[in-house]
């Protein structure tokens, strides 16, 4: 069984994240970017699908500019395969990458697409969802806990107020969650190991996909800056406070 998992190269998570001056969007200029950690969850289980013996081949994919290669390699340092690339310039909307993972999904005959539940950049939630309906394939969001039994998966799902086993058929879509597991330190040798591994590059017209963006930003503004707090000198000071000023006791 063939897995394939998207991966996006997003600003890294410890990056404080600044909004251009012209409120188009957030700079991403001399920024740090990593993989999408959800993105690293995904590849992480599917490795270790492929050590179980489970899956035969994993296939790391990235849509995006030509630096998602530095993302791809990371992926198959972790233990990816081989990997793919979707190259293009053109903001990327999660309808637009699902159009392009359907394609790749096709092309490659996978049998499961392990994808992160959501990007830490646009926080979409949608691409894993899309994809499955363009497919036609089953979903399994949020997962915690995956485990293949013959022609199905059995997902254990992260819901409000507990945890949802639920059974799949395959090929399906799986989308991680932050528990499923903790991805692995990548080594140096196998950065080395992965500098050598097949790296495919497409376009989004060589796999016949129109990627225009649907969605207009209109404005992109930073969240309204916090009042500095003060220190109040004894417990008698910050009861009066809370009751004669913020009136909240
Ligand atoms: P989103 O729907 O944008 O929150 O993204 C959900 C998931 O879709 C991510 O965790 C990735 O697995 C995948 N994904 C989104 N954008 C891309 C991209 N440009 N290239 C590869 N995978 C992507």
């Amino acid at each position: 069984m063939k897995v394939l998992v998207p991966v996006k190269r997003v600003v890294d998570y410890n990056v404080k994240v600044r909004v251009k001056s012209d409120q188009t969007g957030v700079d991403i200029a001399n920024v740090k970017m990593s993989m999408n950690p959800f993105d690293e969850i995904a590849v992480e289980e599917a490795t270790r699908l492929k050590e179980k013996g489970v899956v035969t081949e994993v296939v790391a994919v990235s849509c995006g500019v030509a630096q998602c290669q530095e993302t791809l390699r990371t992926a198959m340092a972790i233990g990816a395969d081989r990997a793919a690339l979707v190259q293009t310039d053109t903001e990327l909307q999660p309808l637009a990458v699902a159009k392009l993972l359907k394609a790749v999904t096709e092309k490659e005959q996978a049998q499961l697409v392990i994808l992160g539940k959501q990007a830490i950049d646009d926080d979409a939630n949608q691409t894993g969802q899309m994809l499955a309906a363009l497919l036609g394939w089953p979903q399994a969001t949020f997962a915690s806990k995956v485990e293949i039994e013959g022609d199905h998966a059995k997902v254990t799902r992260e819901v409000d107020g507990g945890l949802e086993t639920i059974s799949v058929k395959l090929p399906a879509i799986i989308t991680t969650d932050l528990r499923l597991n903790e991805p692995r330190y990548v080594t140096l040798p196998n950065i080395m190991k992965a500098k050598k591994k097949q790296l495919d590059t497409f376009t989004p017209e060589d796999l016949g996909v129109d990627v225009t963006p649907r969605i207009k930003t209109l404005k992109v503004a930073e969240p309204p800056a916090r009042k500095a707090g003060i220190t109040v000198p004894d417990v008698a000071a910050l009861v009066d406070k809370l009751k004669n000023e913020a009136k909240v006791i």
